[in-house]
Parts: C-alpha cells; sequence; structure tokens
C-alpha cells in the first residue's frame, strides 16, 4: 500500500495535502463537467452492450456519487423474469446498497434512454439530483416524451434532466438489435 497513514502522524482529512493525495489517487482528478457527462455515458453505453449480448433490450444505466460510479447495470427482464428489472432499476437500488441509503441526494443517473413511468417514478422516490438521457423514446419515455413524470408540475421534487445526450449511440444502438430482431424472425 503506498499511502499507509503514518501512525505517528495522523492524516488531517481536509489538508491540502490529503485533497493533493486523493487527486493524484484518482483516474480522473479535474475533468470538465461535459467530458465527466462523456465518460459516465460511455460507462452506461458499456452496460447496454451487455444487455444486448444476453439477448436483452440494450439499455444501460450508471449511478454516480461524488464524481464516481457506485452502480452500473443493464436491462435484465428476461433474465431475471423479472419486469421490473429495467437497467434504471437496478442500478438504483445497487447504488442505494452500496451507499447505505434509500435516498440518493446528491445523486446522478446515466441511462442509455428516456426513463419509463416507473424508472421515471423510481428516480423521484429516490431524490436523484440528475439525469442525464440519451434516446428520447417516442413509444414510452416519461420525461415529456409520452408521460411528463419527471419534474410534474405536482410533485416536490425537482430533478435536473439533460435528454438526447450521445442520443445517436444510444438510438442506434436500439436500432440495430431491433433490426437485427426482425430480421431473425423472416
Ligand atoms: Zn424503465
Amino acid at each position: 500500500m503506498q499511502n499507509q497513514p503514518n501512525p505517528l502522524k495522523p492524516p488531517k482529512q481536509g489538508s491540502a495535502r490529503a485533497l493533493r493525495n486523493r487527486a493524484a489517487q484518482s483516474d480522473a482528478p479535474v475533468e470538465p463537467p461535459e467530458l465527466l457527462d462523456l465518460r459516465f455515458m460511455r460507462a452506461a453505453l458499456r452496460e447496454a452492450t451487455r444487455a444486448e449480448a444476453e439477448g436483452e433490450v440494450p439499455v444501460g444505466a450508471v449511478a454516480v456519487y461524488d464524481g464516481r460510479v457506485v452502480a452500473r447495470a443493464h436491462n435484465r427482464p428476461i433474465r431475471l423474469s423479472d419486469p421490473t428489472a429495467h437497467a434504471e432499476i437496478l442500478a438504483l437500488r445497487r447504488a442505494a446498497r452500496k451507499l447505505g441509503n434509500y435516498r440518493l441526494a446528491g445523486c446522478s443517473l446515466y441511462a442509455t434512454i428516456e426513463p419509463c413511468a416507473m424508472c421515471a417514478s423510481a428516480m423521484i422516490h429516490a431524490r436523484i439530483e440528475r439525469l442525464v438521457f440519451g434516446a428520447h423514446d417516442a413509444k414510452a419515455g416519461a420525461a415529456g416524451s409520452v408521460l411528463q413524470v419527471l419534474n410534474h408540475p405536482k410533485l416536490n421534487h425537482r430533478v435536473e434532466v439533460v435528454g438526447g445526450f450521445m442520443a445517436q449511440e444510444c438510438s442506434e444502438l436500439l436500432r440495430s438489435f431491433f433490426q437485427q430482431r426482425r430480421t431473425a424472425k423472416d
């Protein structure tokens, strides 16, 4: 271990040296927000390709807290025989377990598609701070495309929503998945 604490010199938690050490340990110490969004959405896309490899609709999600990924998940309703096993739900569950709190205040969620009503509602229950999603979903999107569950005027909790981020990559994955399924059926 490189950074073993010296028992004679207890580390000062918020000291400049401690912060520098922490920055040096981090894989991405200082990144502008747009680059962070790219990095985390790419992680969500990697999850989506995992779903695809398992024969599930390719949707992925990651939960981020304090600049770090705390949970990753992909769609698994078929594998788990669970209609609620959407990537976002699984990511929220994992993040809550990891952080030991059913409220995920301060957490951001990155998802490759606009959330459905169930996932959007779960994000509100979790008190997610920010949602970045890729493709809009004209059939089931609940961040404005079909329904307005997130930031509904009658609901108290507000979520900062960035929609259509890396939308092309995210929707291309879905498009080719469904095209392959149709070809396979012919
Ligand atoms: Zn969903």
